[in-house]
C-alpha cells in the first residue's frame, strides 16, 4: 500500500507518484511473453519520460523509442545503451537526424521518401551510414479513439507499402543507408488483438518479399500501443499478445522490438489532489480540486476515464465533476463521478495516471506542474521537484 495521504502532506499537492515496482513487474511480463524469442523491449519515453523512470527501465535492460531529439538525450542520459535506442515521428528536423546518426543509435525509423532523402544526405555529409527502418502504414483500423489511431493511410503517420518497397530498394542501393528493420504503430489503448495480428501479417508478408529480392532485415519493430485497464476495458493479455505476433512472422529470423509505452507505466501512476471547495450550481454538483488540465489533460482531450478514490472518506456517494481552477469549461478530472460529501483538504487519489499524465502537462494559467515522486521498496524520494514562479518566467525577457 502506498502512503498517500503523508505523500500528500509531504511533498504537498497536485502530485504524481509512481509505483517503481510496479513498473518493473510490466516490464518483465511483457518480457517474459517473448521468452525463448531474440527481442527488445523500447520504452517509449513520451509515456513518462522522467530521467528517473527512463533510468529505472534502462536498468531493468530496456531500450528506448523517442520521437525527438530532446527523448533520444534523455535516454542516452538516462543510461540506455546507444544501440537500444530507436528514434521515430513524422517530422525530424535535419539537427535531429544528424545528432541521431552522430549519436549512433540503433535506428531512425524513417516515415516518408522525402524523409529518407534527408537522412540519406545527412550521413553522406557526416560520411556515415545511417542504419534506418522504415514506418509502414498498414491501414488498419485500431478501433481505439481517433487521435490516438495511427494506422490508417487518413493518418499522418508512415507509407504505404508500395512506397515502402521502393524506400528499401533506394535504402539497399545507397552508400549512405543501412536498412535494418521494418516497423509498423498502429494505435495507442488497443484493446484488440485482431488489428494488431492483421498488420503485423501485412508487415511480415512485406519483408519476406524484401527479402526474395535480397534485402533482409534483422528488426521486425511492431511499436506499442497494448492496452490498460482505466474501467472495465477488456485488455489484450501479454502472452496473446506475443503469441499474435510470433503467428505472425512464422519463419523469419528476426528480432522483435517492441515499444510499449502507456503498458509500463499508466496504472503503475497516480495523481494526487486536494479538495478547495465543494459546490452546487443549481442541481450540479462540483468538487473543485487544486489539480488541472495542465496537470493532467486526458480527460479534457480524449474524455478519459480514470477511477477517482477519496481517501481515508466514506459515506453516501452522490454524483460530482470534478474541476480544477483552470479557466475553461474543458477542465475536469471526472463527470458524473459518485463521491462522499467532500471537505477542504481532502485528498483525491486519480489512479492510472502514469502515462501520458504529467508529459503532456503545460503551464497554462502560469501554473507551475506536480513534483513527481518514485515509490520503490517502501521509500519515497523526490525525482522532480514541484515549478516554482521564477521557473515559469526564468525564460522571459524585456519585463524590466
Ligand atoms: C506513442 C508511441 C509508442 C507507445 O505507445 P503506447 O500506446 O504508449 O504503448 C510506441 N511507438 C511509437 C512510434 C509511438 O509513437
Amino acid at each position: 500500500m502506498i502512503p498517500f495521504q503523508s505523500l500528500a502532506q509531504t511533498y504537498g499537492t497536485p502530485l504524481y507518484v509512481y509505483d517503481f515496482d510496479a513498473m518493473k513487474e510490466q516490464f518483465e511480463t511483457l518480457k517474459e511473453a517473448f521468452r525463448g524469442r531474440k527481442s527488445i523491449l523500447a520504452y517509449a519515453v513520451k509515456a513518462n519520460s522522467n530521467l528517473s523512470v527512463i533510468k529505472h527501465f534502462a536498468s531493468l535492460g530496456s531500450g528506448a523509442d523517442c520521437v525527438s531529439i530532446g527523448e533520444v538525450r534523455r535516454a542516452l542520459m538516462a543510461g540506455i545503451p546507444a544501440y537500444k535506442v530507436i528514434f521515430s515521428g513524422v517530422g525530424k528536423r535535419d539537427d535531429e537526424i544528424r545528432e541521431a546518426i552522430a549519436s549512433d543509435i540503433l535506428y531512425i525509423n524513417v516515415e516518408s521518401e522525402a524523409e529518407l532523402g534527408r537522412v540519406e544526405m545527412i550521413a553522406q555529409e557526416l560520411n556515415s551510414k545511417a542504419r534506418i527502418s522504415i514506418r509502414v502504414n498498414p491501414n488498419i483500423d485500431p478501433k481505439t479513439h481517433p487521435y490516438i489511431s495511427t494506422g490508417l493511410h487518413d493518418n499522418k503517420f508512415g507509407v504505404e507499402i508500395n512506397a515502402a518497397k521502393r524506400m528499401y530498394i533506394r535504402a539497399k542501393n545507397s552508400e549512405h543507408l543501412d536498412p535494418v528493420g521494418i516497423h509498423f504503430h498502429i494505435g495507442s489503448q488497443l484493446t484488440q488483438l485482431e488489428p494488431i495480428y492483421e498488420a503485423a501479417v501485412i508487415v511480415a508478408d512485406l519483408m519476406r518479399s524484401l527479402s526474395a529480392i535480397d534485402i533482409d532485415l534483422k528488426f521486425f519493430d511492431i511499436g506499442g500501443g497494448l492496452g490498460v485497464r482505466y474501467n472495465d476495458e477488456t485488455t489484450i493479455t501479454p502472452y496473446d499478445y506475443a503469441q499474435a505476433i510470433l503467428g505472425a512472422i512464422k519463419g523469419l529470423d528476426v528480432t522483435i522490438l517492441c515499444e510499449p509505452g502507456r503498458f509500463l507505466t499508466a496504472n503503475a501512476g497516480y495523481f494526487l489532489t486536494k479538495v478547495l471547495y465543494e459546490k452546487q450550481n443549481g442541481q450540479k454538483r462540483f468538487v473543485v480540486v487544486d489539480g488541472a488540465m495542465n496537470d493532467l489533460i486526458r480527460p479534457s482531450l480524449y474524455n478519459a476515464y480514470h477511477r477517482i478514490e477519496a481517501l481515508d472518506k466514506s459515506g453516501e456517494e452522490s454524483l460530482a465533476d470534478v474541476v480544477g481552477p483552470v479557466c475553461e469549461s474543458g477542465d475536469f478530472l471526472a463527470k458524473e463521478y459518485p463521491l462522499p460529501m467532500l471537505e477542504h483538504n481532502d485528498v483525491l487519489v486519480v489512479h492510472s495516471a502514469g502515462a501520458y499524465g504529467f508529459g503532456m502537462g503545460s503551464n497554462y494559467n502560469t501554473r507551475g506542474r506536480s513534483a513527481e515522486v518514485a515509490y520503490e521498496d517502501g521509500q519515497a524520494r523526490l525525482i522532480r521537484s514541484r515549478e516554482s514562479f521564477d521557473d515559469l518566467i526564468a525564460l522571459e525577457r524585456e519585463y524590466l
